[in-house]
């Protein structure tokens, strides 16, 4: 992907992954390097009424904080509400894996 010239206080290269228009008047802690958010339907029930259920968009994006070399995968509804959850690509991954062991214990 071609983009523009880097900004001044951004001493590295994107990640492959980031699709950051990066400017020279970002503020500091909007320095992040982030990917295109992967979104997935899924369908959830609600524990307070049993007999209904929601489809809910989950959003999963792919960051990075400019200058640092930790990638972290933030994970969240896609109305934005509530704090998400934010997993190192280790956590994601054993998350992954203790889903679908879960989702197939027993699976018809
Ligand atoms: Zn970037």
């Amino acid at each position: 992907m071609n983009k523009p010239q880097r900004p001044s206080w951004q001493t590295d290269e994107c990640p492959a992954w980031c699709v950051t228009e990066h400017r020279e008047d970002d503020l500091p802690d909007d320095r992040v390097h982030d990917s295109v958010a992967t979104s997935l339907t899924v369908t959830t029930r609600d524990i307070s009424t049993p007999s209904r259920t929601a489809a809910v968009e989950l959003l999963l994006v792919r960051f990075r904080e400019v200058d640092d070399d930790e990638d972290w995968l933030h994970l969240m509804t896609g109305e934005g509400s509530g704090p998400g959850l934010t997993l190192s690509p280790e956590g994601a991954r054993a998350l992954g894996r203790t889903l679908l062991a879960v989702a197939n214990t027993g699976a018809k």
